[in-house]
Order: C-alpha cells, then structure tokens, then sequence
C-alpha cells in the first residue's frame, strides 16, 4: 500500500486536496456488518485517498482497529492509517504491534497520546510514552512507515499554557518524524487560518496540515463531542443548533450545508486536503462531497 506521504505530495503537486475518512470500531457485530457492508462502500464510491481508522482505550475494539484496516486494504484497495496511541502501551508492546501493522500490510500509522479510558487525566503507563512526540520518534526508528500527527487549531483541551505552546508542541511532532497532521475538528475556520499561519510562518512548519471536518448530525451529539474535545461553537451556529434539538433529520441536513459552506472557505484558501469525522454513516460526509463536487 502507498504511503501517505507520497499520496499528499501527488495530490498537491496536482493541485487537488487529499480526501479522507475517519472510521471507529464498531462496538457490536451488527455495527461491523453496518460499517463494512454498507457505510464504507457508501463512502469509497466517491473515490477517497485515503481512510483512517480510531484506535480504543483497551478491549477488543483495539483489536477491530487492524481488522477495519486490513479489510479496507484488502478488499477496496485503499490505504488506510490505523490510529495508534500510548494509553495503556508498554514501549515493548508498540514494537509487537509495530511488526504487526507492517505484516499487514500497512505503512501509515497516526502516532497520538490518546484519551484515557473513562476520562481523567492521562497516565503514563510504566516504561511507555509521555508525549506522542516520543512516539512519532520511536515509530520513525522502528521501521518505515508513513507518520500522521494530531493538531489542534484551538489549542489542546489540555494544555494550561495556551495555544501557542501546544503548537510548540506540535512543531515537536513534525520534528520528531511526523509526515503529516490532521486536525481536531473546528466550526470557525479562522481558528485554521491562524493555526496554520502561525505554524508555518512563525514556527516553520512544512508538512501538511490536513483540516478536519465533521458534518453535524445532530444538535445533542455535537455539544457532547465539542464538550470533550474543547472545541468551541461559534455563537450564530448556536443560535441554529438550539432551534434543532428535537429533530435531528433538519439538523443533519442544516450540517451538510455549513460543512459544504466551511470546506468551500478552506478550499479556497489552499488546504491540502479534508479529513471528515464520517461518524461511521456515509450520507452526510457523501452529500458534503458532492455539493463541493468532489465525489
Ligand atoms: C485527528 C485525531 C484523531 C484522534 N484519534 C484518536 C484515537 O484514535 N484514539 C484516541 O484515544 N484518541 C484520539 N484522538 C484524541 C487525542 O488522542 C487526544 O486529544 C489526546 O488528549 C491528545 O493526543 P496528542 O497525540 O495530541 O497528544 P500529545 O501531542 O502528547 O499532547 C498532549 C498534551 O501534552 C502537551 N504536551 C505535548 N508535549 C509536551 C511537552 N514536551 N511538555 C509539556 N506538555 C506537552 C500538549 O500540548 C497537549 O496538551 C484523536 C485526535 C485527533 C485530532
């Protein structure tokens, strides 16, 4: 399978953005069947780049995470990035899964610290990782593989010292070996353009900085997610949202017009690439695609 970088490198020396999907291990066997069967074909008929897969706190669906992967390489021919995280990881443990990924066939891996099981605070697991940085690091000297970063255009939900030291602590990543970033999701594209701005101009920054994008399904599900992640709602979207808590079918559909609206602004203005948040359910992310003609 190719690597990202390279996909990233083709897609811009052809002036085109990179598309992606993110996928989540289903939970249950009909999800899979969901997933597989019908979400992911859905998807891959609009002819993506690539595809990324998340990677759980523990249990089986870590598991699931190489499975989702493995089925997507193998029967869609797609590339896909298998999430990886230090929560609960020994380095010793990442070496095995490292061998794994690489008898599978995959070559592209998102290096990140991840959230710990049942929120908290993140603990470092003895003779493990700190930092994802560490990671990128350690994954750059096991092998060759194509490494992805996270990014976060408001500042990580985490960082007391603002935003511009957890960019700092972005630039660490790149610097560490990581190829690409993709990032938290955002509503105010200005966070983007500031982000980006200040990476490159002030930090010298150079790897693509992927935008991530979720269509909105539904009012309730997205004030939990931007809870969680830190991400912020801009007031008039708001506004919107509270006039759609009971009925998330016009929510869905008022999501696809601001995604449509909010990746027209980032094409625009030169992004490498989309990275949708599919939530596992192809309509939207497929209609997104299509408005922007892009599918
Ligand atoms: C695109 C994307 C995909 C994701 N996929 C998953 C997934 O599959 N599974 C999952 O569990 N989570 C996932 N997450 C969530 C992510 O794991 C969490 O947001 C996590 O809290 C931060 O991960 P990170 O890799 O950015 O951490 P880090 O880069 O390690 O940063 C964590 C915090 O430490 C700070 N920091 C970094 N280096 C230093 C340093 N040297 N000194 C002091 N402070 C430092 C940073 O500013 C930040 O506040 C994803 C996030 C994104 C944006």
């Amino acid at each position: 399978m190719q690597f990202i970088r390279k996909i990233l490198d083709a897609k811009m020396a052809a002036g085109q953005p990179a598309i992606s999907f993110e996928f989540f291990p289903p939970k249950t066997e009909e999800g899979d069947r969901n997933l597989l069967e019908r979400q992911i074909p859905a998807l891959l008929a609009t002819r993506p780049d690539f595809c990324s897969v998340t990677y759980g706190a523990g249990g089986s669906t870590r598991e699931k995470t190489l499975m989702i992967v493995d089925r997507v390489q193998r029967e869609h021919r797609l590339p896909a990035l298998a999430h990886l995280t230090c929560v609960n990881h020994t380095r010793d443990e990442i070496r095995v899964l490292l061998d794994k990924f690489r008898a599978l066939g995959c070559q592209n891996i998102l290096a990140l610290r991840g959230d710990p099981p049942g929120g908290g605070a993140f603990q470092v697991t003895p003779n493990g990782f700190e930092y994802s940085a560490q990671l990128v690091k350690f994954i750059r000297e096991h092998g060759d593989f194509s490494i992805g970063t996270a990014g976060f255009p408001e500042g990580h939900v985490a960082c007391q010292a603002g935003k511009h030291a957890d960019w700092q602590h972005l630039k660490e990543k790149v610097d560490a070996g990581a190829d690409f970033v993709l990032t938290q999701l955002f509503f105010d594209n200005a966070d983007y353009f500031e982000f980006r701005d200040y990476l490159t101009s002030k930090l010298g920054v150079q790897v693509p900085l992927i935008p991530g994008i979720i269509p909105i399904l539904s009012a309730g599900q997205i004030t939990k997610f931007t809870q969680l992640s830190g991400a912020k709602i801009p007031a008039a979207l708001q506004t919107s949202l509270d006039k759609l808590v009971n009925n998330d079918e016009a929510a869905a559909e008022f999501g696809i017009e601001y995604a449509t609206r909010q990746c027209e602004e980032l094409l625009r203005a030169g992004v490498p690439g989309l990275h949708f948040y599919t939530l596992n359910k192809a309509r939207s992310t497929v209609q997104v695609l299509k408005n922007l003609k892009l599918a």
